[in-house]
């Protein structure tokens, strides 16, 4: 089969691979289209993956061989992947934080261990296919993943609680974008976004931001003189988070959800920190029943591709794309096998 592997140099380029065959509990997925996410520009340059490697972990296709024991699929069946097999078993999965399961390290597609989706076909185990209901299309069956990590992180914050908090978003590239789009599912409508990137400035508005400002500094400001009660960061920089801890309001809550590189350290004002009373929550993936939750709420239409899907290109462009995501040229790239 076709697939983008990384070179020794670090370029990627479509090579030819075996295709890969079923185990027990585990199907093949021709892959119908797999999203380009921002944690992979970070991955790929901090030297985690391989030579050989495959990347690609947000996805969806076609069930198209099945090992023994899959009876749940069938062949011809269209399911999106929740690419991080969890145990099911250990503590945290069974206390409802599966997004945390030590297994995770070693049963990752596309991260480094085991090949993804930027191919013709892809491996999975069959209790981490959600199939897609009809009328779903493959663009939204690959936004099913990004839009997971999205509610989680709304699920992780106090909106929840009371979605008519004042809330701010900084950084409006995918993740920050699908978080207004989750924010506003949640019942939350009161949104301002930060972002410098005119382009990326105008998606948010037709996610549903609420306001834009041009920098963090200014949410400080944005809700007619007051300050928000929560922040959700999702720039994926170190700059950020300290500008969030001085516009956020007292008392109030942080959530940082974009990745930042491998070594990258947060420089916080401690006192600031501590005088303000300000709770700085985390967020990684969502839980398998988020997963199904973002299956759901993508088919309700919660999200349009149009808005957030800047192209799909086929596999020999990944290069490129990581290019133009690297430059800010594109917001969120699909790949499609079935383009070249
Ligand atoms: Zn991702
Ligand atoms: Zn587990």
């Amino acid at each position: 089969m076709r697939a983008v592997s990384v070179l020794p140099g670090g370029e990627l380029a479509v090579v030819d691979k075996p295709d890969p065959t079923p185990g027990e509990g585990e199907v093949v997925i021709a892959v119908e289209r797999c999203g380009i996410c921002g944690s992979d520009l970070h991955l790929k340059s901090s030297g985690l993956i391989g030579p050989g490697a495959v990347m690609g972990h947000e996805f969806c296709g076609r069930v198209v061989d099945r090992g023994a024991g899959t009876d749940g699929v069938a062949e011809g069946d269209l399911v999106s992947v929740l690419p991080s097999g969890r145990c099911g078993v250990c503590a945290l999965c069974v206390s409802g934080r599966s997004e945390l399961c030590p297994a995770q390290a070693m049963t990752a597609i596309g991260l480094g261990f085991n090949d993804g989706a930027y191919a013709e076909f892809c491996k999975a185990p069959v209790r981490s296919c959600y199939p897609i209901p009809d009328g779903m299309t493959v663009e939204q069956g690959a936004l099913v993943e990004p839009y997971a990590v999205a509610l989680h992180a709304v699920h992780r914050s106090r909106v929840v609680a009371d979605p008519g908090l004042k809330v701010g978003v900084i950084g409006a590239g995918p993740i920050g974008l699908l978080t207004v789009a989750a924010l506003r599912g949640e019942g939350a409508t009161n949104v301002v976004v930060a972002e410098r990137a005119e382009m990326r400035a105008e998606l948010a508005s037709s996610m549903g931001a609420a306001s834009l400002v041009s920098n963090a500094g200014a949410l400080a400001t944005a809700f007619g003189g007051e300050q928000p009660d929560v922040i959700f960061d999702c720039a994926g920089s170190p700059l950020t988070p300290p500008l969030a801890l001085e516009a956020v309001t007292a008392g109030g809550e942080i959530v940082l959800v974009g990745v930042v590189d491998i070594g990258q350290t947060l420089d916080m004002p401690g006192l600031l920190w501590i005088i303000k009373q300000v709770d700085v929550r985390s967020s990684i993936a969502y839980t398998d029943e988020e997963f199904g939750q973002s299956v759901d709420a993508v088919a309700k239409g919660v999200i349009d591709p149009a808005v957030l899907v800047s192209d799909t290109r086929p596999l020999a462009a990944a290069q490129a794309s990581f290019d133009d995501l690297a430059a800010g040229r594109a917001v969120k790239l699909l790949l499609s096998p079935a383009l070249g």
